[in-house]
């Protein structure tokens, strides 16, 4: 054995030591960074750089979060604009060419899923937090949770070549899970087919797909813009006139509205976890479920 090779053995060796170091993934939510979390297992470290209980439109770029991305392998996102107003500055504080767009660390999960709600024509700021791309929200409908998988664990297997056997073996897991419980869910949600209910802020389309009732209208006048006494009282004109029964809100919006509306008309108000991590207690993207599937569960007799 020559010298150069005996040295090219070490670089081998230490190249294949940081390939075993478990990868460092960053979410920008919890429910990214469970799904990531089951498919990655003992080989990704995760962190989500928001937290559950809080609306993901908005977040504040702190130094621990710009460290995070400093230091991170792969970058998820949820796109469609979700992040739109704070991850682009977080990105540039952190330097991390790893994850920027365009690079193998840097996934955004909008283009591995069906949007709903893309909006047709020139968009304007008088039209609120619209999304232009779509409706981000659609890691709501589990069908959507079986895509985002696929493609983090194939995205892991690039990354991590040693481990893609086990990446695909536990998206496998994943996907026999989701296969045992969505009939599960959707016999208990049954009573809801067809049915119309109001939702609070436009985040519920996906969930309502995947189950068969309609959203048919929302609190928020405009997506991100607080109901006035005017937009209130129509909405208890139509919910009186088309008997809608239900209203879904996310625990972290103002509850005052959909009181009033309850008072005001009988409308049964159902607060709806919207992520992994909004209530003590939902840690995997199936308990997620399983809690919004016990609300609404039990929401079925008038
Ligand atoms: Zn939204």
């Amino acid at each position: 054995m020559t010298i150069a090779n005996i040295s090219l053995g070490i670089v081998l060796l230490t190249f294949s030591f940081t390939a075993h170091a478990a990868l460092r993934v960053v979410t920008t939510t919890q429910d990214l960074a469970a799904i990531t979390e089951a498919v990655g297992g003992e080989q990704v470290k995760v962190q989500s750089l928001t937290k559950g209980t809080r609306d993901p439109h908005f977040a504040t770029a702190k130094p621990s979060m710009i460290r995070k991305v400093f230091r991170a392998n792969l970058l998820l996102l949820i796109g469609a604009d979700m992040e739109i107003g704070w991850l682009p500055p977080l990105l540039q504080s952190a330097r991390n060419s790893r994850v920027l767009p365009g690079n193998p660390g840097y996934l955004d999960l909008s283009s591995v899923v069906p949007l709903l709600g893309k909006i047709e024509g020139p968009v304007s700021r008088a039209m609120g937090d619209v999304h232009a791309k779509g409706n981000p929200h659609y890691w709501l409908d589990p069908r959507n949770g079986i895509r985002m998988a696929r493609a983090i664990a194939t995205r892991l297997g690039e990354l991590d070549p040693a481990h893609k056997d086990e990446f695909h073996h536990r998206f496998n897991v994943f996907v026999q899970t989701m296969d045992d419980k969505l009939p599960v869910w959707r016999s208990k949600l049954g009573h809801l087919r067809g049915e119309s209910v109001i939702a609070y802020h436009k985040s519920f389309v996906y969930l309502a797909d995947a189950f068969g009732f309609r959203i048919v209208d929302e609190v928020e006048p405009i997506p991100g813009i607080a109901p006035s006494a005017a937009s209130l009282n129509a909405l208890m004109t139509r919910i009186r006139n088309e008997h809608i029964g239900l209203l879904i809100i996310e625990p972290y919006y103002e509850r005052r509205s959909a009181r009033y509306l309850h008072e005001q008309t009988g409308i049964r108000v159902a607060v709806l976890p919207q992520s992994v991590g909004a209530q003590p207690g939902i840690a995997t993207y199936f308990d997620l479920f399983d809690a919004i599937v016990d609300v609404l569960g039990n929401m079925g007799d008038q």
